[in-house]
């Protein structure tokens, strides 16, 4: 078995999965959601500080597994670096108690592993992320053969609803707020502009947009603020189906997979589901609750990297904010 733990950002998990089967054998996620959200985002030195409460506390539940442990895998980067310390901290002291090896994971390929939690990997596949950091489309052909072909140049899809919210003080994060206010209101009735609609460059941005947002909730009554989230979301959402289907033109998919913190967005989900219908392509999603952070998906992809002998040494383990992919 292998004992995973991410910390990358504001979710305090650690997971248990099993090499030979992809068993999820333990699973406990600590969020600190409550605790940000009177700042309107993630404060990163009380997030470490809650980290370091939490880590242990779920690390001790996972004893009985101990003495079948092989490796002790954790999230190095990208991600918050004062948060990320405390997982890999706790990840190198379990490896020199235990006598394990460690093995550091990429945070956006865990994102990309939560499509195959307690699963067999599928590739080729065209993987849309849309997450609190990053919003980018990739091509993976196997776990170490990942090519970006699309990124946002600024602020990612997941943070512009953080943004949003926060204007409209409903707290963080934003993403699942903005879409349930959504839900009650009129797609149609602001009509701000697609980013980037006119430019062929394979790319997104959303600060213009968040921008737009910000003019339309000052000019507004908080009554408006549902048809201001549901015209948000339609117009964030559509530009990534305006880009994506510019992408498909030279490369049409065969399978694509959403994932990332935002991936949960039912109302992002459905476009795409239309946007691929007339490839034929097939569409995989994680499970909502794998969605955003979580260990698991990190124990996933660390099953992979066991089997392929991707360890790291204590001293090579370093965490990097970014990365580039
Ligand atoms: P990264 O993975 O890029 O390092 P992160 O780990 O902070 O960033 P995730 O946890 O993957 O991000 O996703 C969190 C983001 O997803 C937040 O910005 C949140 O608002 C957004 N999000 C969550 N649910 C929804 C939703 N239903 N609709 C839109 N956005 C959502
Ligand atoms: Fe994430």
């Amino acid at each position: 078995m292998i004992l995973s733990i991410e910390s990358s950002c504001d979710d305090s998990a650690i997971a248990v999965t099993e090499i030979a089967t992809n068993r999820l054998v333990f699973h406990k996620k600590i969020s600190q959601e409550i605790e940000h959200s009177v700042y309107g985002g993630v404060v990163p030195e009380l997030a470490a500080r809650l980290h370091a409460e939490a880590l242990p506390k779920i690390l001790e539940q996972c004893e009985p597994y101990f003495k079948e442990l092989k490796a002790v895998a954790v999230t190095a980067s990208p991600g918050l670096a004062v948060t990320l310390i405390e997982g890999v901290t706790l990840a190198k002291a379990v490896s020199i108690a235990l006598d394990i090896p460690l093995i550091a994971v990429n945070h956006l390929i865990g994102h990309i592993y939560s499509l195959f939690i307690e699963k067999e990997t599928l590739f080729p596949l065209t993987v849309l992320l849309v997450s609190g950091g990053h919003t980018q489309v990739m091509e993976v052909k196997s776990l170490s053969e990942i090519t970006t072909v699309a990124k946002s140049m600024d602020d990612s899809f997941g943070e512009s609803f953080d943004k949003v919210a926060k204007m409209m003080r409903l707290g963080y994060p934003g993403g699942p707020a903005i879409e349930k206010l959504a839900k009650e209101g009129d797609r149609k009735r602001y009509n701000f502009t697609v980013p980037l609609l006119r430019t062929p460059q394979l790319a997104f941005s959303y600060s213009g947009l968040k921008n737009a947002v910000r003019l339309a909730v000052e000019k507004s009554e908080p009554q408006d603020y549902k048809d201001i989230a549901a015209s948000f979301e339609h117009i964030a959402s559509k530009h990534l189906i305006h880009k994506l289907k510019k992408y498909f033109q030279t490369n049409p998919p065969k399978n694509f997979a959403i994932v990332g913190g935002a991936s949960a967005n039912l109302y992002l989900r459905g476009e795409i589901q239309e946007l691929l219908k007339p490839y034929g392509a097939k569409l995989l999603l994680s499970e909502l609750q794998y969605c955003s952070d979580n260990a698991a998906m990190i124990g996933r992809v660390a099953v992979d990297m066991y089997k392929k002998n991707m360890f790291t040494s204590m001293e090579e383990v370093q965490v990097a904010p970014r990365v580039k992919m």
